[in-house]
């Protein structure tokens, strides 16, 4: 090390110091003082090692080092899981969390989490219950299934299915639907962890019933379809059909396992929405078994549902591993209000978030629009938000490839480019996540709802603030109040 940096380390402040410090004895009432010193240890080892790397040349200032602990307090202070603003019109954003739940599902989860509840425990005995009791009865009921079981997600549920019946044995699967969705679930990988075989069978773009017949041997145990969730073969491409599939099976003594992924409950296309695959069509053409997820589709939380015979789902059920794949007693909270919300098809549309946002009319999209850009506007004068209509995707491998309409308020910002503002907007109190096309940032009506307003506007005004603050540093840097980003006058 040199004498330059030695000297240079020599100014840092010391932790005495720092605590001493009026503006961080005043920190130390409001916040725990063990969250003060990391802070401040933070902050002094940015200090050292800017100086070591030689990216700082002068002496540190005590101010500057109460500045950068300050910024670690508070990000540190705030917990790490948040809300955002899904701007991106996308429902079911794997990233952003996937299904809303509905106001009853937050209520029931809020109810079983704050006491005691039955989970286990039959009321009417006073002996031992059954956890899926409570959702079990109402899911094969509502699939038309002859049982139903629930698990972590559908990824267990697939895992499960394939460990339990095919361990050691072969699973026929088409080459087209050997998906990998979201990087972290690919079937060869599920199916080796399951300890079965992975039979492929066909081609990746035209797979026969005669494919199958072929493959088919005494080592086969099950022909596993896959729905392709976040991709379409098309042109020159065949798939066998579910039923052509579960007679195969039937007449070899197979088993036909349908993975829908999203799987619908209701008939989206009878509403004019796209094509998806339902749950209790795949039970009445013959699957053994069904599985999907609750938090894509269905609109509820994460975990997955296996519906079909009553013997199959038994042996899953009664098998160890079940043990380490079951859900959690909030998440049964939340599924059996969300099952209710299945009374009927409107009920469900109307109620159950995700699906209403799919079903949203456009005219009502373009009146909150509206509505939105009005108050953007009102907020911060000196930009321009534009209503226009644009496209989106449903998400959550449902309706793959399918555009939808919707209906966006596009900001051009005047101050930065339009990547530039959505970073910020990331960073505001409540982050928002907007989706960017043709230099605007746009704000997607189909997932903001009016109760978000608040909360979006107000990012934007402090991105807008924010910039305008920028820009007096940068004319007059020495006059004006040093808070003049906080101070600015309301536009
Ligand atoms: C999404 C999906 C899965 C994984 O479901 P998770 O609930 O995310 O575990 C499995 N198979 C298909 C076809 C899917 O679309």
């Amino acid at each position: 090390m040199n004498d330059r940096a030695d000297h240079l380390l020599s100014t840092l402040p010391s932790m005495t110091a720092l605590l001493a410090h009026p503006e961080v004895r005043q920190w130390s009432e409001a916040v725990p003082g063990a969250l003060v010193k990391t802070s401040l240890s933070a902050a002094l080892q940015q200090f050292r090692d800017a100086i070591l790397q030689g990216r700082l040349t002068s002496p540190v200032d005590i101010e500057d080092v109460i500045g950068v602990a300050e910024e670690e307090l508070t990000r540190r202070s705030m917990p790490s899981l948040r809300r955002v603003i899904n701007a991106t019109g996308i429902v079911l954003h794997t990233g952003l969390g996937r299904a809303p739940l509905s106001a009853e599902a937050i209520e029931a989860i809020a109810e079983t989490a704050s006491g005691y509840c039955n989970l286990e425990f039959d009321l009417s005995t006073g002996h031992r219950g059954r956890r899926l009791s409570h959702v079990t009865e109402r899911l094969a009921e509502l699939t038309g299934a002859e049982a139903a079981l629930v698990v972590n997600n559908n990824a267990a549920a697939t895992y499960l299915i394939l460990h339990v019946l095919a361990e050691g044995r072969e699973v026929l699967v088409s080459r087209g639907q050997l998906v990998e969705i979201g990087g972290s679930f690919r079937l060869p990988q599920i199916m080796s962890a399951g300890g079965a075989i992975l039979r492929e069978v066909g081609t990746t773009n035209r797979t026969r019933a005669a494919d199958y017949e072929a493959a088919a041997t005494e080592r086969t145990a099950l022909v596993l379809r896959v729905h392709p969730s976040n991709y379409r073969v098309v042109g020159f491409s065949e798939e066998a059909t579910l039923a052509e599939l579960t007679s195969l099976a039937r007449a070899r003594g197979l088993l036909c396992v349908d993975d829908l992924g999203s799987g619908a409950i209701v008939d989206l296309t009878a509403h004019g929405l796209p094509p998806e695959p339902c749950v209790r069509d795949s039970i009445r053409t013959g699957a053994d078994l069904v599985c999907f997820s609750g938090d894509k589709l269905f609109g509820g939380p994460q975990c997955g549902m296996i519906v079909g015979k009553r013997v199959i789902v038994d042996r899953l059920a009664a098998h160890p591993l079940m043990r380490a794949l079951r859900v959690d007693k909030l998440t049964l909270a939340a599924l059996e209000a969300t099952l209710r919300h299945y009374a009927d098809d409107g009920e469900a549309l109307r109620s159950v978030p995700a699906l209403a946002m799919l079903n949203a009319p456009l005219a009502e999209l373009a009146d909150r629009a509206n509505d939105l850009a009005h108050r953007l506007q009102e907020a911060a004068p000196s930009e321009r938000f534009l209503v226009g209509s644009d496209t989106t995707y449903a998400g959550g491998g449902a309706m793959p490839v399918v555009e939808f309409e919707t209906v966006v308020v596009r900001w051009i910002p005047s101050f930065a480019t339009a990547s530039d503002a959505a970073t910020r907007l990331r960073g505001a109190e409540v982050p928002v996540v907007a989706r960017i096309r043709d230099d605007a940032v746009c704000f997607d009506l189909r997932t903001v709802r009016a109760a978000d307003f608040d909360d979006l506007i107000a990012a934007v005004e402090g991105v807008v603030y924010d910039a305008a603050g920028e820009e007096d540093d940068d004319i007059d840097e020495d006059d004006g109040p040093p808070d003049a980003r906080v101070r600015l006058p309301v536009l």
